[in-house]
């Protein structure tokens, strides 16, 4: 579902801009800027799994140990 800019942000996260891509992350209550490109529609990206990137670099790093 797009979101508008100027819109107020449920949840952290990082949105596209609909026309050109640009990524912007915006915090939870935070209001969505109008991107540089002169669109004011993001497509709506609000999941970003802090938590589970952060268990998955964990992983990757104790895998690297016990490859080395
Ligand atoms: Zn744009």
């Amino acid at each position: 579902m797009p979101v508008h800019a100027g819109a107020r942000v449920q949840q952290t996260g990082t949105f596209h801009c609909r026309d050109c891509d640009a990524k912007v992350r915006v915090k939870k209550g935070e209001r969505l800027p109008d991107c540089p490109c002169g669109s004011s529609l993001y497509t709506s990206r609000t999941k970003e799994p802090r938590n589970r990137s952060a268990v998955r670099s964990r992983k990757s790093l104790a895998k690297r140990r016990r490859a080395a």
